[in-house]
Order: C-alpha cells, then structure tokens, then sequence
C-alpha cells in the first residue's frame, strides 16, 4: 500500500476512536497532530489532520457522520473550501432523488 494512504488511514482509525489531539504526525514524528471536521453537505464529511510542528496536513472522506463530530471541532473556513470541491465533484456524480 502506498506510504501516503497508510499514514492517512492510521491517523483516521485513532480519530475514529476519539483520539483528536496529540496524534503523531507522519512527517515530523512530533505528538503534534489536530483533527477538525467539515461538513460540507447532508450527508457529507471531512476529517482533516493538522500538525502544528510541521506543514503537514491532510483529510478524509467520511461517508458516515464521524463518531466524534462536534461543532467545537468544526471548521467553517475548511467547509467553504469542501463545499466548492464537492460543487464540481456534483457534475460527474449521479445525484439520488
Ligand atoms: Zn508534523
């Protein structure tokens, strides 16, 4: 499996038990890593992943709300820019009705 994925997945299954600060980051290897949520849409999540030691940054694709969603850790100025992707992304998928 790629590097990239791997680290992304290891990040997202610790955020997924509820673990959202102090994550070690795949970059720096400091226990500097954040999680935040988006949620652009009804039925659309993000999870991202900041390091505050290092640039490293990255998200996941949640097609079920998070578990440990909550508005403290949402991120409106994230979500315009989710909003936008998924606005292109909305022409190539068939929308359900
Ligand atoms: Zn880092």
């Amino acid at each position: 499996m790629d590097d990239r994925v791997t680290r992304i997945v290891g990040l997202a299954s610790q955020a997924e038990n509820g673990f959202l600060e102090e994550l070690e980051c795949p970059e720096c290897h400091e226990c500097a890593v954040s999680v935040c949520f988006t949620h652009p849409a009804d039925d659309e999540y993000r999870t991202w992943f900041f390091c505050t030691a290092c640039d490293f940054q990255t998200r996941a694709q949640n097609s079920q709300k998070p578990q440990f969603f909550s508005e403290d850790r949402r991120r409106l100025d994230l979500e315009g820019r989710d909003k936008s992707i998924l606005e292109n992304a909305l022409f190539k998928k068939p929308r359900p009705e």
